[in-house]
């Protein structure tokens, strides 16, 4: 098939680009190698197509926070979900500390305020923090299809600046969305970002979404088509931190991003596609992650809003 020479075509096209800078407030993400570049694609049947950098570990951030956003709902069901987590875009930064004037419920999962929330919910409320760091752990394993792990040094320095995450867990305990200790979840949800991925496990973690739930390569179903659906449609309207609109209309499928430089699109009922490199936008998105995306969008028809 001509797919492999086209993501590499792809991969030699954007690894010009140096613009961007690393994520730096955690200490240890600003010695990731800038130059990585890889791309992911697979297919709901399981194919796997890759060019670059794809079996290079780095941790999975914010990425993490659609597929806890799923647990969450799958363990404490969505209506409990809802009455502590809002699903309105924020326009805000991803570490802001506003909450959804009124309701005080953090506007969306896709920021930290809303992660946070939603990693209480993982399990049930009234679970231990290994529990709720070990359901992650292997949940994402299945996802993945490959034994993941926590980067404990990762963990370490983010837990070292980790002042506004706490802050907003602080204020959720205050709001009564979260019932647990602040700091604990903090450390769960830290845990949770920490945990290595390559730009391939990414691949088939987007594609489980994309194929309504099932992991493509065991045929194991990992999340329910409804929380699915729920899932796909936050991402698409809150993935990309402040660059969601940007997003929707030039790429045009569900997204997420994180600081390490991972993004993640799925196109429903059709594939989950990975990229990973590590220097970010002004917006905290990776530079060349979104170039690809957009080359991917344009030259394939990807976008959900064309119909031809
Ligand atoms: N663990 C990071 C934080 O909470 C994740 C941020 C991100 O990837 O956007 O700040």
């Amino acid at each position: 098939s001509p797919l492999p020479d086209y993501l590499l075509e792809v991969v030699d096209a954007c690894a010009s680009d140096r613009s961007g800078a690393l994520a730096d407030y955690i200490p240890d993400l600003a010695r990731a190698d800038p130059e990585r570049l890889g791309v992911a694609l697979s297919t709901i049947d399981g194919e796997v197509y890759a060019a670059g950098d794809v079996d290079v570990e780095f941790t999975i951030q914010s990425i993490s926070k659609p597929f806890v956003y799923a647990l969450a709902i799958q363990d404490s069901g969505l209506d409990e979900v809802l009455r502590r987590i809002s699903v309105e875009p924020s326009g805000n930064a991803f570490n802001e500390l506003s909450l959804e004037a009124g309701t005080g419920r953090p506007y969306n999962p896709m920021i930290n305020a809303g992660a946070i929330a939603s990693h209480a919910l993982v399990v049930d409320g009234l679970s231990s923090e290994d529990e709720r760091v070990e359901r992650v752990l292997e949940a994402f394993s299945e996802l993945a299809g490959r034994e993941l792990h926590v980067n404990e040094a990762v963990f370490e320095s983010e837990m070292s600046t980790a002042h506004r995450n706490l802050g907003i867990a602080h204020m959720l305990r205050a709001q009564g969305i979260i019932e647990d200790d602040p700091e604990e979840i903090v450390r769960g949800y830290t845990r949770q970002c920490s945990i290595d991925v390559t730009a391939r496990d990414l691949a088939l973690m987007s594609a489980t979404l994309a194929n309504s739930g099932r992991q493509p390569q065991s045929g194991r179903r990992i999340i329910d088509p409804r929380v699915v659906r729920q899932v796909l449609s936050v991402m698409l309207s809150c993935g990309m931190y402040d660059a969601a609109g940007d997003w929707i209309t030039t790429v045009g499928i569900p997204a997420k991003s994180g600081v390490s430089g991972g993004v993640i699109g799925a196109l429903p009922g059709q594939l989950g596609l990975a990229v990973f490199s590590p220097r970010l936008d002004e917006h905290g998105n990776s530079v060349r992650g979104v170039q690809v995306c957009e080359r991917l969008s344009a030259d394939t028809g990807l976008h959900l809003m064309e119909s031809v």
